[in-house]
């Protein structure tokens, strides 16, 4: 597509299809980290009314993941007259085991007897996934380029540890058109105009102040002690100090370098879906409401034909098949026996995990034609 404006304002959510390319075109991270994920699973159920407190939230870190993965869940009673809560699972995608799948130790926390009583007796009325930034303040890019300018979740702006991020979203786009409006106003505004006061405002906005506050959160958790040095850390210097502590933390290696062998790894035997609290994906996915245009060019394209089965399905036993919350890659046996990865792209419900932690780095996730994708309501 070829963009006339002078100034194009880039703003596709947590790993866009056309700011990764940015990034990569004008070096972007130069003086920033890599961007680090997790992917959050998210469900809205109706609730017996004798449960509901409307404003409620109830956050939880830890089960049923183990202490070396970085995830826990949210729960929130909405402020409405209908008694709806929005519950939810965060995995972050630096996990090891290939055998791990996000969607079902979200299934699993359901179980929990601290909030299994809303599920007994209430009935699930949407399904969505999506991944998110965690990167956080030492990830930010360059916001700006020659003809644009990236907001929002595709330049990182999400507080991690409150795992928020629509307020830094809204703040960034009205910096950024301010920017770009005062140019416009100084008669400035040319082809390939780039609003470089947008970073300006930025940095000295509360959005800076409260990135660099919650800075060192994530990283903390990726020491050896996992859960609990990242607790005891988070415990003084975040909640104690405000994150005044004069230095940052480094995130590890990027996401899709995190997975190791499944031969070095135990399979995680998860409970089966009872249909009334948890389910399996495909019945998920039909709540998703999501459709594409059928004959239209692959928006889930492999580098590489043969990495699938040749690497992926060999070493780690086909991660995909467990990272993708709507079971679009099944690896099946054609007629003569050999393995071949179906890709069930019809399914994809947009949430960018297979860009972001697929080990051999071969799934190029694109944006399809048309207005295809999950049609959420309420999400
Ligand atoms: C499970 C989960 C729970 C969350 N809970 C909260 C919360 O309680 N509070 C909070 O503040 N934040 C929360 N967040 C974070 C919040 O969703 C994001 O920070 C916020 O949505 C970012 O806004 P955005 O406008 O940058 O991107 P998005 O909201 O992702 O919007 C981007 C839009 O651009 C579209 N798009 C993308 N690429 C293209 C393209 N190439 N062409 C055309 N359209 C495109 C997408 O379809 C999408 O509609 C949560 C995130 C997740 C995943
Ligand atoms: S195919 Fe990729 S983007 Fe689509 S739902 Fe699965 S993991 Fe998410």
């Amino acid at each position: 597509m070829e963009l006339r404006a002078k100034c194009t304002i880039f703003s596709e959510g947590c790993h866009g299809h056309l700011s990764k390319q940015l990034i990569n075109r004008y070096d972007l991270r130069k003086n920033a980290q890599h961007q680090t994920y997790g992917i959050g699973l998210k469900e809205l159920w109706e609730i017996d009314p004798s449960l509901h407190r409307p404003g409620r939230v109830e956050h939880t870190i830890g089960w049923p993941l183990n202490y070396r993965t970085y995830g826990g869940s949210f729960l929130y009673h909405l402020a409405e007259e209908t008694p709806l809560i929005a519950v939810g699972f965060v995995v972050g995608l630096d996990y090891d085991n290939p055998y791990l799948s996000p969607f079902k130790e979200f299934q699993q926390f359901k179980l929990h007897p601290s909030v299994r009583k809303y599920f007994e007796t209430g009935k699930r009325i949407a399904y969505g996934a999506r991944a998110l930034n965690e990167g956080g303040f030492q990830s930010i890019p360059k916001l700006t380029f020659p003809g644009g300018c990236m907001i929002g979740c595709s330049s990182g702006f999400l507080n991690t540890p409150k795992i928020k991020g629509t307020h830094n979203a809204m703040k960034s786009g009205m910096l950024a058109a301010d920017a770009i409006y005062q140019a416009f106003e100084r008669n400035e505004l040319e082809h390939g105009y780039e609003p470089v006061e947008y970073e300006n405002l930025m940095k000295n906005s509360w959005v800076w102040k409260e990135m660099k506050a919650a800075r060192n959160v994530r990283p903390s958790f990726d020491t050896r002690l996992g859960l609990y040095g990242g607790l005891a850390y988070t415990g003084l210097f975040y909640v104690g100090f405000r994150g005044m502590e004069p230095w940052t933390l480094k995130h590890g290696p990027p996401d899709s370098q995190h997975l190791k062998p499944s031969s070095e790894c135990q399979p995680i035997e998860y409970p089966k879906p009872d249909n009334q609290i948890t389910f399996d994906l495909l019945s998920s996915v039909a709540l998703t409401n999501t459709n594409h245009e059928a004959d239209q060019p692959a928006h889930l394209t492999l580098k590489d034909d043969n990495i699938p089965v040749e690497r992926n399905l060999k070493i780690f036993d086909g991660p995909e098949q467990r990272f993708c919350p709507a079971g679009v890659y099944e690896y099946i046996k054609t007629d003569s026996g050999d393995d071949r990865l179906q890709i069930n792209a019809q399914n994809c419900i947009h949430c960018k995990t297979c860009d972001i932690k697929d080990p051999s780095q071969n799934i190029n996730w694109v944006t399809p034609e048309g207005a295809g994708g999950p049609a959420y309501n309420g999400m």
